[in-house]
């Protein structure tokens, strides 16, 4: 399931020439699919359960408002400050272009409910500028030809710009550009608003946060999880979802499967706000990506060889040279920019790029949501409301619906096999 480098551009994730076209158009219907079930009203039908969130990222606290609203009574562990780590230091990207095919559906959903949650007054700044990628040669002209293919089979609205509809489109672009394709549908939010608003429902509805509070093992009976202990003493529940993300693995022995999730640093600079700039869509090419925050500010971003496992998260300036010259080539208008800021999260990666979700082999009641490879704001909300389906589908012998099962069945927790880690 892996991407072969040299058929990637920046940010596509999907490799167009080991993509069929049958995994392309059952993404259509896998979208359409879950749309349709996630018409339906979860109010109540967690009513009385007792879940413990362990981590208080993104996955964990939209997971415990979803779980809430369906009348779950959720008690939250944060080892550190809640949204801090990588929840409070991306992107803001939330998009459905440039994800692998077998994201696609689970990403297009998840942009319909950030928006839905927006409406319905989540202070998130969810908003769908689009996400154009631009080509800056034939070789990467070639393979957004083949992307726009699989992307229009998946179902997902594109818009191909020419060279000078580029220029046009794309206030400051080179004009040496080869072309862009665009997610037209494609969106973007703001972290630090969101993160607070989400808690700030959570304590209104009674949900119990504890930050600064780190859960040191689950606690297993007779084959089920009872809860969790942490320096309060023991927590009982009925359930327990791990959203640890990067620090995933320590949990491995408890969940009795090797949760193989690595942390990298990953980075950001910030210019100054920049005027004119009102329509800029989130963009991406040359090794670099960028958006504009509501405020008007540039945040640029990339990866590069540089970036080794482990949770440093200080600026460094080999990737901040790389990001300020890569953008300047793609983006000569906004050469000299004014960097203000910069800062620098961790990622989770899994071997296969894609995130574990479901429930753990090692004992009944605990599941896992983490490991979402960079891709996690985005994703959050269709994850943390479809774990109201998959702790149903453990405690109610319900069945895990199949439009669900399409979308995450490839995501079990236990791929990656051999038993690894310690409790944190
Ligand atoms: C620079 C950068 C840019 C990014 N850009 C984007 C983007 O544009 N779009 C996108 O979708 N994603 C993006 N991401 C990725 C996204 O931020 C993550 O996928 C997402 O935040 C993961 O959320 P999480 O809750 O799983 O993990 P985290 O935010 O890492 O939270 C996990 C939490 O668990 C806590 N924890 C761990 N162990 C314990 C324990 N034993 N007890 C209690 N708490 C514990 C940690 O303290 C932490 O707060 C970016 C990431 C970075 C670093």
């Amino acid at each position: 399931m892996s991407v072969a480098l040299e058929n990637r551009l920046t940010m596509l994730s999907m490799d167009p020439l080991t993509t069929t076209e049958e995994e392309s158009t059952l993404a259509a219907s896998d979208y359409a699919n879950l749309t349709a079930h996630l018409q339906a009203d979860t109010a109540g039908t967690m009513a009385g359960q007792r879940v413990v969130i362990v981590g208080g990222g993104v996955i964990g606290l939209m997971t415990a408002l979803y779980l809430t609203r369906a009348g779950a009574r959720v008690e939250l562990f944060e080892a550190e400050s809640l949204g801090a780590a990588a929840s409070g230091r991306n992107a803001g990207g939330i998009y459905a272009f440039g994800r692998a095919i077998g994201e696609v559906a689970l990403a297009r959903a998840s942009m319909d409910l950030w928006e839905d949650l927006t409406l319905g007054g989540l202070d998130s700044h969810f908003h769908r500028p689009g996400h154009a990628m631009i080509a800056l040669n034939d070789h990467e002209r070639g393979l957004l030809d083949m992307a726009e293919r699989h992307y229009a089979l998946a179902g997902l609205p594109t818009r191909r710009l020419t060279p000078d509809e580029a220029v046009a489109v794309l206030p400051g672009v080179s004009p040496d550009n080869a072309g862009a394709l665009m997610g037209t549908t494609d969106g973007q939010g703001y972290p630090f608003t969101a993160v607070s608003s989400i808690i700030a429902e959570l304590r209104a509805a009674g949900a119990i946060i504890r930050d600064h509070c780190r859960v040191q093992s689950v606690i297993e009976r007779g084959g089920q999880a009872r809860g969790v202990r942490s320096a309060l003493g023991v927590t009982e529940a009925d359930h327990v979802i791990l959203c640890a993300g990067p620090w995933l693995a320590g949990f491995s022995e408890s969940a009795g499967c090797n949760l193989a999730v690595r942390p990298r640093r990953s980075q950001i600079m910030v210019t100054e706000r920049i005027a004119g700039m009102e329509n800029f869509p989130f963009v991406s090419g040359n090794r670099v990506y960028a958006r504009r925050t509501h405020a008007g500010n540039i945040m640029i971003g990339g990866g590069g060889p540089w970036e080794q496992d482990g949770y440093n998260v200080t600026s460094s300036y080999e990737a901040l040279s790389f990001l300020g010259k890569h953008m300047s080539e793609l983006f000569p208008g906004l050469a000299g920019a004014p960097i203000i800021r910069a800062f620098a999260g961790t990622v989770e990666l899994t071997a296969d790029h894609f995130p574990l979700f479901g429930p753990a082999p090692s004992m009944e009641g605990l599941w896992i949501s983490a490991g979402y490879n960079g891709h996690g704001f985005g994703l959050c909300a269709a994850m943390g409301r479809l774990t109201v389906d998959l702790i149903r589908s453990g405690s109610d012998g319900v069945p895990l619906p199949a439009a669900v099962s399409a979308v995450v069945g490839e995501f079990g927790p236990d791929r990656f096999n051999a038993r690894q880690g310690k409790q944190p």
